[in-house]
């Protein structure tokens, strides 16, 4: 009896912690997808004269940019891969954004399009 009052206190205790780790675990891994995303297309525009593609299909990067599209995580939506051109910063949804009309004069507009906070405190689409 004592023994299972002593377990469950330290799944009480531990529990929300592990799962704290995973979740900032997974945010980990979407900031850094994010930035090989981005390294992804700024290769792409030196092979391209400088010019950004158009619309960001998975095929356009992988695999000579990146392995595969990796994941991106939030708390309120859960993970997915998914690349879809934006109609700007007001969506808000999981996946990868991509803003192509900038293409031309600089670098192009790859960002999370989901307005909720991470961890730290920081809205998704401003990271
Ligand atoms: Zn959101």
């Amino acid at each position: 009896m004592i023994l299972m009052s002593l377990l469950s206190i330290l799944l009480a205790v531990f529990l929300p912690k592990y799962g704290n780790m995973l979740r900032d675990s997974k945010e980990g891994a979407t900031l850094q997808g994010l930035g090989n995303l981005r390294t992804a297309l700024t290769l792409y525009s030196i092979d391209h004269d400088g010019v950004y593609p158009n619309t960001l299909l998975p095929s356009v990067l992988v695999p000579r940019y990146l392995k595969k599209i990796p994941e991106c995580y939030t708390r309120e939506h859960g993970s997915s891969r998914a690349m879809a051109p934006s109609g700007g910063f007001q969506e808000d949804r999981v996946g990868w954004g991509y803003l192509s009309e900038s293409h031309r004069y600089g670098p192009a507009r790859l960002y999370i399009p989901c307005v909720h906070k991470d961890s730290r405190g920081i809205p998704w689409s401003q990271r």
